[in-house]
């Protein structure tokens, strides 16, 4: 593939060479299946658990405390349906969520109130920003769960999760979060976070796609969302990616690893790309300027079409997203944007770079450059 640059990080990532070092030979010579009792199935059960520990204890937790699963998006799926369905035959059908989650979590919740229960969709401020307050006078007797994210996949605002924890705590409610953004990049302790269930995704911190875990506090068991073997100490079902679960471990390992000095690099190539873009007049920053992943960049232009800014980008050799990639192709304007207040004409031309690792110092300039003369030309100024 021709030279280009890539940074489009919140999508997804390169899977790191030491990583994909690791899970071959778990694709070549140790196929066996875990739950095979022979050497080569005792290999992979080894392998499965060891992982399962590093997981655990990046994260603050126990190694019984971690379900793999396919994906972020199964993760938030069973925790929210989980819970639910589970909650029910105590009377409780309430939840609570945020207007500006990932539709791994607003399609769940949707998907709920199709099957009878109630869902409160909360409000953010201008800024992105869940109040722990909001969370507080939503809960009813009959709440059972409150979904916030981590942090935004589209403007980055990183939530006050500790404190929305500790609410969730004193109310006797279960608190899940989608952390899929933030593993890898923020430091998470399940415990001083107070954190019930958490997804989380590999290919998110250059680990392998199709693979990611669901944390569950020690007792707690969302109903199955995958019925079958009792592979999960039988929670959810279906011959482990053995691959793929030894390669979220080891990417996980080297994101935490390289954590800070990454945060470091990209935030202050971030600023560099913002200070350059900001010039071009008729642009806003969407979401929060300060408590933000440190790759994520959200621009909007007036008077530019986000999906013609996205294919001019592409042909100038930038991989860039406008929202969400999985709201792109449709031309709504992203829900995130119009939660935060941004007017339908600017949400409509978002820009959104998120950098990772791979992304080179240089890159910074090119970027400016690029993306300032696709938006002078569609505005026909250039
Ligand atoms: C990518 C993403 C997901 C979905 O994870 P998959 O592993 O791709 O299914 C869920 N939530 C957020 C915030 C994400 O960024």
């Amino acid at each position: 593939m021709k030279d280009f640059i890539y940074a489009d990080n919140a999508a997804t990532t390169r899977i790191s060479d030491s990583v994909l070092a690791e899970m071959l030979p778990y694709l070549k010579e140790n196929y066996g299946n875990a739950s095979s009792l022979y050497q080569i199935g005792r290999n992979s059960h080894q392998a499965i658990e060891k992982a399962r520990k590093t997981v655990a204890e990046l994260i603050g937790a126990s190694p019984v405390e971690i379900f793999f699963t396919s994906g972020g998006s199964e993760a938030d799926n069973w925790a929210l349906k989980g819970v639910m369905r589970k909650s029910a035959a105590s009377g409780k059908k309430h939840m609570i969520t945020t207007a500006i989650e990932h539709h791994a979590v607003l399609h769940s919740a949707k998907a709920l109130e199709n099957e009878g229960f109630e869902v409160t969709y909360l409000p953010v401020d201008e800024l992105g920003r869940v109040s722990a307050q909001d969370v507080k006078e939503a809960i009813r007797s009959d709440t059972a769960l409150v979904s916030v994210m981590y942090a935004n996949n589209e403007i980055g605002t990183i939530q006050p999760v500790r404190e929305i924890g500790a609410v969730c705590k004193d109310a006797g409610v279960l608190f899940h979060t989608d952390a899929v953004q933030a593993a890898g990049i923020l430091p998470i302790d399940v415990k001083a976070d107070n954190i019930d269930m958490m997804a989380i995704s590999a290919h998110k911190f250059h680990g392998p796609k199709g693979v990611g875990a669901l944390y569950c506090k020690k007792g707690l068991f969302p109903e199955a969302l995958v019925d079958g073997g009792a592979q999960e100490r039988g929670h959810r079902a279906g011959t482990e990616n053995v691959a793929g679960i030894i390669g979220m471990a080891k990417a996980f390992s080297e994101a935490c690893a390289e954590m800070k000095e990454k945060a470091e690099k990209l935030s202050a190539m971030r600023d560099e790309v913002q200070e350059g873009l900001l010039k071009i007049h008729d642009s806003r920053l969407n979401g929060d300027p300060e408590n933000r992943l440190p790759g994520n960049l959200n621009i909007s232009f007036s008077g530019v079409d986000g999906q013609s800014l996205l294919f001019d980008l592409d042909l100038q050799g930038l991989a860039a997203s406008s929202g969400s990639a999985c709201a792109s192709g449709s031309v709504d304007p992203s829900h995130v944007l119009m939660a935060i207040g941004i007017p339908y004409e600017m949400a409509h031309g978002s820009l959104r770079i998120s950098l990772g690792k791979y992304n080179k110092k240089e890159e910074a300039g090119r970027i400016i450059k690029i993306v300032s003369e696709v938006v002078l030309r569609l505005r026909g100024e250039a």
